[in-house]
């Protein structure tokens, strides 16, 4: 059985890397974390854009790892 590592992944989309947690290739449009649907886009370029902030702290609440440096939001649990 093969699974993804995370149940997520890094999708370079509208020139931010996003997080989506739908298997995606290039040139699919994807949901991502944050809310926006986006086009991917897989260059090797694309992998160095900056990240998707809403979508970078989506990620980390999924598997429950703290944000470095993040403020305390009192959202708690998840
Ligand atoms: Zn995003």
């Amino acid at each position: 059985m093969k699974f993804r590592q995370h149940p997520f992944g890094w999708v370079p989309a509208a020139e931010r890397r996003h997080v989506t947690r739908a298997i995606w290739r290039d040139g699919d449009e994807i949901a991502a974390l944050c809310g926006e649907v986006v086009v991917a886009v897989d260059t090797t370029e694309s992998w160095f854009w900056g990240t998707c902030e809403p979508c970078n702290v989506e990620a980390h609440r999924i598997v429950g790892v703290p944000m470095p440096g993040a403020r305390r939001r009192g959202t708690g649990s998840r």
